[in-house]
């Protein structure tokens, strides 16, 4: 059984109205007892109006002020954040991750070269192959960002909005960058987070099964699952589908942060 969500935005997030009390409360509702509340931070993200950019201490204080209220209604929370990977900005990140103790932190790539790949934008004038590799080059890159983090977030974004009419990839297609990646958190103890926010796939999730398999096998044990919810609607989507996936892999735990110390709960 799933009893965690390691993934939600609030409206602290440009994209989401959620008000946080409500998200907590309906955590409770439907059995969540670990709760990530991890809304974006895209430093200096051209998609972000500047007036909607996220006031960390505001966020920080605000969220952390939750988390009795959270145990109250029998829901650990963990005060978390969502960076978006950014290259140039990575000395100013790491001063941020530094400066505000965010119990957990996701690791995220969006953009590549400044265009996010959620966007038509990012796939024109590109093959599918070039736009794919491009994002898992970004993905390889930010595995070497110099501030905390403790997962890395949705693996194959880039499939989210593809234009192509084959959208999902083999991972035979690009094992050999995602070798690199996979091999790479499991030597940093990182988590590979399995997000539900993805549809019209078989595999219902990204990474694809594929790439979680390959992780097992390569010898990775530490997976989480985040919704990506931005509303209560999606809160906890599919959690009994990548529980099964999960277990049918051969995984028993799941890997959840608090304090910036990870642990494990069973599957
Ligand atoms: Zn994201
Ligand atoms: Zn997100």
């Amino acid at each position: 059984m799933i009893i965690s969500d390691f993934h939600t935005h609030t409206d602290f997030s440009s994209d989401s109205l959620q008000n946080p009390e409500e998200l907590i409360l309906h955590a409770s509702k439907i059995g969540l007892k670990y709760l990530a509340i991890t809304d974006h931070f895209d430093n200096g993200s051209a998609y972000v109006p500047k007036d909607k950019q996220l006031d960390l201490k505001k966020y920080y204080q605000t969220i952390s002020s939750y988390v009795e209220f959270a145990k109250q209604n029998n829901v650990e929370l963990a005060v978390g954040i969502e960076m978006g990977y950014v290259p140039d900005k990575n000395q100013q990140n790491t001063d941020i991750i530094n400066t505000y103790p965010f119990d957990y932190v996701i690791n995220s790539v969006h953009e590549v070269n400044g265009v996010d790949c959620y966007f038509e934008e990012y796939y024109q004038g590109k093959e599918r192959f070039e736009s794919y590799i491009k994002y898992f080059q970004a993905v390889l890159s930010s595995l070497d960002a110099p501030y905390y983090y403790s997962s890395i977030g949705h693996i194959g974004y880039v499939i989210r909005k593809a234009p192509y009419k084959q959208v999902q990839y083999q991972y035979s297609e690009f094992g050999n960058i995602l070798d690199k990646i996979l091999i790479k958190i499991i030597k940093q103890d990182i988590i590979l987070e399995v997000n539900s926010s993805i549809n019209g796939l078989d595999d219902k999730v990204i990474p694809s099964l594929e790439v979680i398999k390959r992780y097992y096998e390569l010898g990775g044990r530490l997976v989480t699952f985040g919704s990506d919810a931005h509303s209560i609607l999606r809160l906890g989507e599919k959690k009994e589908h990548v529980c099964k996936l999960l277990k049918d892999i051969g995984f028993k735990s799941l890997a959840l942060v608090k304090s910036r110390k990870l642990f494990e709960i069973e599957l």
